[in-house]
């Protein structure tokens, strides 16, 4: 399904990313994917991801260096921005370093990287951000930074779905609801809750997002841009 393309990955050492890298490799694209403080897991992504994919490190706060990444690519049809980091902080405790350290990475990377990659992205391209449905609703205090910047990236993804629409670029968010990863585990203090607040009383998997996000890059993505499309159980419903 996508033999001949070539997808850059941000965060594909653990969790949703590496489930990434995984499902684009076995869809035969080449795939790069970045890491930061995991090397060893990288390491292991890439040697099961197989088809040539390739980890390089990447501090994504540093939006010089993520512009530097994206810009030394030697091709890119398929960008995928999925880092992102998540700190709870109430508007009482909240601080501005905080604000800044979540929207430099949620936001500010994924900014750089969109725009080198809309200088090199062939017509046809594709553009996927993975937000959260934090980007709709907070239904939990001391989330307000995390959806603030899921929100941007939700509201950014459409401006630009605008912008490269006439080259056929498509632009779009994937939404999920609860992951089971090491940044939202099921086993985890707020696992029990968030189940239970599904419709479907199942916690995602890494690979319910990757497979949505194989479906955009795909073919069968080809009308779909702008859009904010949500997997979470029906969390939202
Ligand atoms: P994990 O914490 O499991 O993995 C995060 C990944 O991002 C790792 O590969 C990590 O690399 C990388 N990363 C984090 N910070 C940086 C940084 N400063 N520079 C470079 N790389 C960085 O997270 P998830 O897989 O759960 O999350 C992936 C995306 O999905 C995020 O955007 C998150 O907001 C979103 N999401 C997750 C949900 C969930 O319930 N899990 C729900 C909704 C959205 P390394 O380890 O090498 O540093």
């Amino acid at each position: 399904m996508l033999e001949g393309k070539t997808a850059f990955v941000t965060g594909g050492s653990r969790g949703i990313g590496a489930a990434i890298v995984r499902k684009l490799a076995a869809a035969g694209a080449a795939v790069t994917f970045t890491y930061n403080s995991s090397p060893d897991a990288a390491r292991a992504v890439a040697e099961a991801a197989g088809n040539g994919a390739q980890a390089v490190r990447l501090d994504l706060a540093d939006a010089d260096a993520v512009a530097a990444a994206v810009r030394g690519l030697p091709k890119l049809d398929i960008l995928v921005n999925n880092a992102g980091t998540f700190e709870l902080a109430s508007v009482a405790e909240a601080t501005l370093a905080a604000f800044d350290r979540m929207f430099a990475v949620n936001v500010r990377a994924v900014v750089a990287a969109v725009l080198e990659a809309a200088k090199i992205i062939p017509d046809g391209g594709r553009i996927i951000t993975v937000g959260s449905i934090n980007g709709e609703a907070v239904p939990f205090p001391g989330g307000a930074f995390y959806a603030g910047s899921k929100g941007a990236v939700r509201m950014l993804t459409k401006g630009w779905a605008r912008d490269l629409g006439e080259r056929g670029v498509t632009v779009n968010v994937v939404q999920p609801g609860p992951i089971d990863t090491d940044l939202n585990p099921a086993d985890g203090p707020f696992g029990a809750v968030l189940t239970g607040m599904t419709a479907l009383k199942r916690y995602g998997k890494p690979e319910d997002v990757a497979e949505l996000v194989a479906f955009l890059a795909g073919p069968a993505g080809g009308n779909i841009t702008g859009a904010a499309l949500i997997t979470d159980g029906g969390m939202t419903a």
